[in-house]
């Protein structure tokens, strides 16, 4: 029995691709012979650089596209961006995501919108314009970056917690209309990676919870993660390239945990 990765020839997206989990993604898919649509804020300069440097190492073709994962036209202007430019449209990865992290009562109303958002309301928005080219190509994969916090809550993560949670709902949802097209929906739900989002929050929770960023680490973040080590992308690539494959097809509506057993407490 062939057990096999590839993914020569097909067409992929991962929204906020510029950075972390995303990149590494990118990277993942690119890897496996992929060509894919990158997408992200940040430097032009820098986004260029990491966009040719994945072309570079992996001989395929790879774009970028700027949609503001605020804005459903040009979420959707994105989708069609790589049917455009690639022909088809075969695995999208709804990563983009940000973070912040306020008692409820204080919780700035902008910020709330602006996560669900970025966080919920994006994923929609792809996952909508997405899945008529893959009902039309027969076959399809929907991966959405969740969170361990789509399946349990931490203090001071209102809105995250309540985008991821939703997340993990629409994953569902989806699932069961794409099932008899090909098209598997599915969410990975890590614990705590080490990316420029986790190190904004170790200060952040420092401040909230009025303790040094030491105790955070210890008390806080890794506390919550039995193994006392962070996710390493390698570990989500491992996932996220089994649910792209055909390996994958029977995987479908879940929420799958990487998160060194923090959700099993
Ligand atoms: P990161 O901050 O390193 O990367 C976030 C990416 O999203 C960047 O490329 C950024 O440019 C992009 N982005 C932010 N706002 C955007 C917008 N309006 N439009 C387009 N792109 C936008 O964060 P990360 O840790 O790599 O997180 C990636 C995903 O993984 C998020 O959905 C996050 O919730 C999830 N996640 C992260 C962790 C973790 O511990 N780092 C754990 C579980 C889940």
């Amino acid at each position: 029995m062939a057990y096999n990765l590839s993914l020569a020839g097909q067409v992929a997206i991962v929204t906020g691709s510029t950075s972390g989990i995303g990149l590494a993604m990118a990277d993942a898919l690119a890897e496996q012979g992929a060509k894919v649509v990158i997408n992200g804020l940040g430097d032009p300069a820098a986004i260029e650089e990491a966009r040719a440097a994945l072309e570079a190492r992996h001989g395929v073709a790879v774009a970028y596209h700027p949609a503001d994962m605020t804005k459903p036209d040009e979420i959707a202007a994105m989708v069609a961006f790589a049917k455009d430019q690639f022909g088809r449209l075969d695995i999208l990865v709804n990563n983009a995501g940000i973070q912040h992290v306020s008692p409820i009562e204080d919780f700035p109303i902008d910020k709330w919108d602006q996560i669900i958002a970025i966080n919920l309301t994006s994923v929609f928005h792809a996952i909508r314009a997405a899945v008529p080219i893959m009902k039309a190509q027969g076959r399809g994969r929907i991966i959405n970056i969740a969170s361990a916090h789509a399946l349990v809550a931490s203090p001071f993560k209102g809105a995250y917690v309540a985008a991821k949670h939703g997340v993990l709902g629409l994953t569902k949802t989806v699932a069961l209309e794409g099932a008899t097209f090909g098209i598997t929906c599915n969410a990975i739900c890590p614990g705590y990676v080490k990316t420029p989002l986790v190190e904004a929050q170790i200060a952040d929770q420092a401040k909230a919870r009025g303790i040094s960023e030491e105790q955070v680490m210890r008390d806080v973040i890794l506390a919550a993660q039995p193994t006392k080590k962070f996710v390493q992308f390698s570990e989500l690539a491992g996932m996220l390239l089994y649910l792209a494959s055909d390996l994958g097809a029977s995987v479908n509506g879940a929420g799958l945990s990487i998160d060194g057993g923090w959700t099993a407490q």
